[in-house]
């Protein structure tokens, strides 16, 4: 595996590989890996000739007074994944390659940045929509794999690749979880052992709601309401910052369920701030 830090050495690598028709895939990740960055992994190397994986915190995505600097970095260990899993190229560029004095241009898509994670988070799409942009100009990949845990970031990344006549597949992979229902995340290391055991009711409170979807509820409102309610139960520990339940491309809050529903969520357990989301029918 070879490990890149400069972006005209990326460039001119994949480009080269892009024009001599090598399939290319790229990973982008902020690192810290568990079995969910893994199944990206190999999801991309199943499917590609050269897999590419970036390993960036990417500080335009984070609000001032969110986890930049606590944000959990291990570039060794993160090295020894990659290299397992086949990864071609790891790129971890520093901030200023990406980010260098006088840059001046973001990429946005407002319509499906401005709900659930967009509210609490208003510039965090802009910042994911551009280094993105970024890394795939700097790859030129065929496809790229992102996690629908982070279902928003990936609608938001479809539309965009689609909006702007990208030459590139935007492509989901599952959510992996723990054993018990947690969806693995960088983040679940700031979680308290107390936190850590009610976390996994954050799904739990979504597969209620859709249970009640099966036995033939339709109501958004009481659906909502019938999560609440677990949550209030089951995380006491926790705040809601959103809970929604949206057309799986749009966005679009809905008021009943029909044919596609998307249940997404984040809640605030002590320092770490969970997503999570899932299709109630
Ligand atoms: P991150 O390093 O947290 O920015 O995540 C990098 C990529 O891994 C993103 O596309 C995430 O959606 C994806 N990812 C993170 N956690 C999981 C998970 N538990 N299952 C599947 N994909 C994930």
């Amino acid at each position: 595996m070879q490990i890149i830090t400069s972006k005209d050495e990326l460039q001119r690598l994949c480009l080269d590989w892009r024009c001599s028709g090598v399939k290319t895939a790229l990973v982008p990740t902020m690192g810290y890996y568990h079995t969910g960055h893994e199944s990206l992994m190999d999801y991309a190397r199943q499917r590609a000739d050269k897999v590419i994986v970036s390993l960036f915190v990417n500080p335009t995505q984070f609000g001032p007074h969110e986890d930049l600097a606590a944000y959990p970095r291990d570039l060794a260990g993160d090295a020894e994944v990659a290299s397992r899993m086949g990864v071609d190229v790891l790129f971890t560029p520093q901030a200023e390659e990406m980010f260098p004095q006088g840059h001046g241009t973001w990429v946005e898509v407002p319509e499906l940045a401005k709900g659930l994670c967009g509210i609490s988070r208003p510039t965090h799409f802009r910042g994911v929509c551009t280094v993105v942009m970024k890394l795939l100009t700097l790859t030129l990949p065929r496809l790229a794999v992102f996690g629908e845990k982070d279902w928003q970031q990936l609608a938001i990344l479809k539309r965009m690749a689609k909006d702007m006549c990208l030459p590139v597949s935007i492509e989901g992979s599952p959510i992996i979880r723990e054993k018990d229902g947690l969806a693995m995340s960088s983040r679940n290391i700031y979680l308290t052992p107390e936190e850590r055991k009610q976390a996994p009711a954050l799904q739990l409170g979504l597969q209620h709601a859709r249970d009640l979807v099966a036995q033939g509820e339709r109501d958004v409102e009481k659906l909502r309401a019938a999560i609440r309610g677990y949550w209030q139960q089951h995380l006491p520990t926790g705040s809601v910052d959103y809970l929604e339940i949206v057309h799986p491309e749009t966005l679009a809050p809905l008021e009943s369920v029909g044919r596609d529903a998307l249940c997404a969520a984040a809640v605030k357990v002590g320092r770490a701030r969970l997503i999570d989301n899932l299709k109630l029918v």
